[in-house]
């Protein structure tokens, strides 16, 4: 039985960064989670794509225990993005969104995974992530995502969707414009008065910053001197950490803040390369060896005249 389900877009991106440009390359909210989600626990994504799309690129995810069984071939063509980066890579200018086969689907939980215990509602359509809480039966933690396009098109049934859930995991930007608030803090609690008892923001090289009821956490991004694109650092992010409480079964605020610096750490090389190449590469020695290096970054020795 799978444990942990996202619900979101798998995609074909065109992306220009000042690194270079690549056309038509896998993407997607939904793939970029389940490429990393799947080094910690086994995942089942639930999507569609047109029939356009070469399903056997994406096989190498059944050797990493992932279920593609939800993933749905329709009439039409692929959902499509285009987007672009100038230096400052936190922000991802949209060049172009085709929804296609986005447009008509239907998010039908397939019976094996509406006993999942974590969800993450991928970045996608609002209304759809409503129709997805409605199938899964009794989820541990759902945490959701989503992005400017839907914060603009689908206020309304956002605001639906984020009484329903536990966590939030959102860029700052759209924190900002959610809450309309410029402080995160101040904004993320304005959110928790929704329902959430968590709001995690995604600050780019900044790194995260958690609150919740009774804490707030920072943790910074993993100090890179060569970024390629950033693409799907947020989702990889994500599925670091919805990976990671996966694996442990447990959402205590210590797991949460362990979750969220596995969540870097898997950000940290999705940058590395364009699309998901970097982590469909990765190994799981590399990982650890990062993780060292990262700890070092963070430790200190008391600073005994303020203990
Ligand atoms: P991020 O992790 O935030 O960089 O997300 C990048 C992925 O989001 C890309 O691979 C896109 O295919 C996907 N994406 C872009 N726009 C949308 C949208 N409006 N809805 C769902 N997914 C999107």
């Amino acid at each position: 039985m799978i444990k942990l389900l996202v619900v979101g877009t798998v995609a074909y991106d065109s992306i220009q960064t000042p690194f270079g440009k690549v056309e038509n390359v896998l993407g997607g909210s939904a793939l970029h989670f389940t490429n990393s989600a799947s080094f910690f626990t086994d995942v089942g994504v639930v999507a569609t794509v047109g029939r356009d799309f070469d399903l056997s690129a994406i096989n190498f995810l059944k050797d990493r225990h992932v279920n593609l069984s939800g993933i749905k071939i329709d009439d039409g063509k692929t959902f499509r993005w285009e987007g672009k980066y100038g230096y400052d890579l936190n922000q991802a200018i949209t060049l172009k969104t085709e929804l296609n086969v986005i447009e008509s689907f239907k998010p039908n939980i397939p019976e094996e995974m509406k006993k999942a215990n974590y969800l993450f509602l991928a970045n996608i359509d609002p209304a759809l992530q409503l129709h997805v809480i409605d199938q899964v039966e009794s989820p541990e933690a759902v945490v959701l995502d989503t992005m400017n396009f839907w914060i603009g098109n689908k206020f309304h049934e956002l605001m639906k969707v984020i009484e329903r859930v536990h966590m939030l995991v959102i860029n700052e930007a759209e924190l900002r414009e959610i809450s309309k608030e410029y402080n995160l803090v101040r904004g993320a609690r304005k959110i928790m008065e929704l329902g959430p008892s968590c709001v995690i923001a995604k600050r780019g090289e900044y790194g995260v910053l958690m609150v919740s009821k009774d804490e707030v956490f920072l943790c910074p991004a993993f100090p890179l001197e060569d970024v390629f694109d950033p693409t799907g650092a947020g989702d990889t992010f994500a599925g670091g950490f919805m990976g990671y409480l996966a694996n442990m079964g447990d959402t205590s605020l210590e797991t949460v803040k362990q979750a969220i610096i596995m969540g870097s750490l898997m950000a940290s090389f999705s940058v590395e390369d364009f699309g998901i190449n970097r982590i469909k590469a990765l190994t799981y020695d590399e990982i650890k060896a990062r993780y060292k290096s990262f700890r070092k970054c963070m430790e200190f020795g008391d600073i005994t005249t303020l203990a």
